[in-house]
């Protein structure tokens, strides 16, 4: 197993996030981006600016 930085920061919960698709939510709910780590694969919705 490979241990690098980049692990070690998302293990401390700084993704490398990058944008894999964007929407337009409705009304006051705004831009909800989807977000994935490039390290660690996790995805994250994130809604708002
Ligand atoms: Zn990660």
């Amino acid at each position: 197993m490979k241990f690098s930085l980049l692990c070690l920061l998302c293990y401390l919960g700084f993704h490398q996030h990058e944008v894999v698709d964007v929407k337009f939510g409705f009304g006051k709910s705004g831009k909800i981006m989807t977000v994935k780590c490039k390290n660690c694969g996790t995805v994250e919705i994130k809604t708002g600016d």
